[in-house]
């Protein structure tokens, strides 16, 4: 059968931008930080506010590095300040009647769009993966609630890709019109493609023979390389992956040589040390700090919590902004599982309307490609009760299912981590 892709061949979605020499990029961020500086100064009061409990004027951050004079704003701190000041804490510079859309994450928190094509800036990155005109892409991000689906829904657009909106779920259904469409893309999260082509297999299928499936977008879980090469050799499918989040959209994505994440060209990325926000040595991990240049959402040093390095050495795809390694892990006690934060309070918010639990430690394993969850509890009441109904809420609650386990009473620490991460990856 003749596909409707022929041409892959590497090249650039913005080669200005992207092949940029190091001085023009150094004097188009310049440019750009004070255009925006100025931007959310005028129409976002809670910079204002930050600025002058640092005793800085935008005027003394002139440079990318200048930034390093103001503390981050911390990912964890917008549920606060959301709640103090309705729906955006201030921090949005048009009003919430401007936007395309509004999204709620964990948190929770509430997560703008702008009007527009290609908001969250995806393009870029799903060129660079090889997406093509007349893909057609099965999009497994969930479309309501959280913007993944939104965000790579509308960079398939730009690129001219057919997309259809699965969302998550549905494995049969995934499968089948994997095959009855004949499409050729992929977009969600690592593990749930190898759900994916497994229950094909299962189903009588034979990848490489029946399906026409060449490309994987991945985002929103760690790849190991062990399941990308997987997914190369054992289904012919090549996996790139990028990493965005709900604030920001994309942060850094893989080239077609895949040795790291190219930061966007169209932000500022800097890693800092989580404790005090002032920089790292070349090389070393630290959290990802980022000021983006968004006309809408205009955020300023803002503290992503997850930790990664930054590798300044030139890359030989010819893009020239230096490369995030992957991402090692988060920066404080969020916990990212199956693409979802899953923070403490979030447990300790079931765990009051469960009295009978003395002590919990929710521990996060990898179980083959899958992110498996134990919640260890110490109880007094009566165990049977207890473990249905804290399974049903725990998820309700954090949107993944999670196996219940009763230890005996003083088996967990009373300093015992609320989630314990005993993950690895390769
Ligand atoms: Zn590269």
């Amino acid at each position: 059968m003749v596909r409707g892709v022929t041409d892959r061949s590497p090249g650039y979605y913005d080669p200005a931008l992207e092949t940029m020499t190091p001085e023009s990029r150094r004097q188009f961020l310049r440019a750009r930080l004070k255009e925006t500086l100025q931007h959310a100064a005028e129409r976002a009061p809670h910079l204002t506010t930050r600025l002058q409990a640092a005793g800085l004027t935008i005027d003394q951050l002139a440079e990318p590095d200048d930034l390093f004079r103001l503390p981050p704003l911390r990912k964890r701190e917008l549920p606060s300040l959301q709640k103090q000041v309705p729906p955006f804490g201030d921090l949005v510079a048009v009003p919430p009647s401007a936007l395309q859309r509004i999204f709620i994450s964990p948190g929770p928190i509430y997560d703008p769009e702008g009007a527009g094509p290609n908001y969250w800036r995806m393009a870029r990155a799903m060129f660079a993966a090889g997406f093509r005109r007349g893909d057609i892409v099965l999009n497994t991000f969930a479309y309501h609630l959280t913007p993944a689906g939104s965000m790579c829904d509308e960079g398939l657009a730009a690129l001219g890709c057919v997309v259809i909106p699965m969302g998550g779920g549905n494995t049969e259904t995934q499968v089948q019109v994997l095959r009855d469409v004949q499409a050729t893309g992929y977009v969600g999260t690592p593990s749930f493609l190898h759900t994916i082509l497994q229950r094909a297999e299962e189903a009588g299928i034979t990848p490489l023979r029946d399906l026409t499936l060449e490309l994987a977008f991945v985002s929103g879980g760690m790849l190991p390389e062990s399941l990308r090469t997987v997914m190369h050799q054992g289904y012919g499918v090549s996996v790139t992956q990028a990493y965005a989040t709900a604030d920001l959209g994309l942060i850094a994505y893989e080239c077609p040589l895949r040795s790291g994440m190219h930061v966007a060209e169209d932000l500022i990325l800097q890693i800092a040390d989580p404790e005090t926000g002032q920089p790292v040595p070349d090389g070393m991990a630290g959290e990802v700090v980022v000021t983006t240049f968004n006309r809408v959402y205009p955020l300023i040093r803002f503290g992503t919590g997850d930790l990664s390095v930054l590798d300044p050495a030139p890359c030989g795809c010819g893009r020239s902004t230096p490369r995030l390694t992957r991402i090692l892990g988060r920066a404080d006690d969020v916990t990212k599982i199956r693409g979802m934060f899953v923070h403490p309070s979030q447990l300790d918010a079931v765990m009051v309307e469960v009295p009978d639990v003395t002590r919990y430690q929710l521990v996060v394993r990898r179980a083959g490609f899958e992110d498996d969850l134990v919640l260890r509890i110490e109880t007094a009441g009566s165990p049977g009760d207890v473990v249905a109904r804290l399974e049903s809420r725990v998820r309700e609650a954090i949107k993944l299912r999670t196996r219940v386990e009763v230890v005996p009473q003083g088996t967990l620490p009373q300093d015992a981590k609320k989630i314990l991460d005993e993950r690895t990856w390769d």
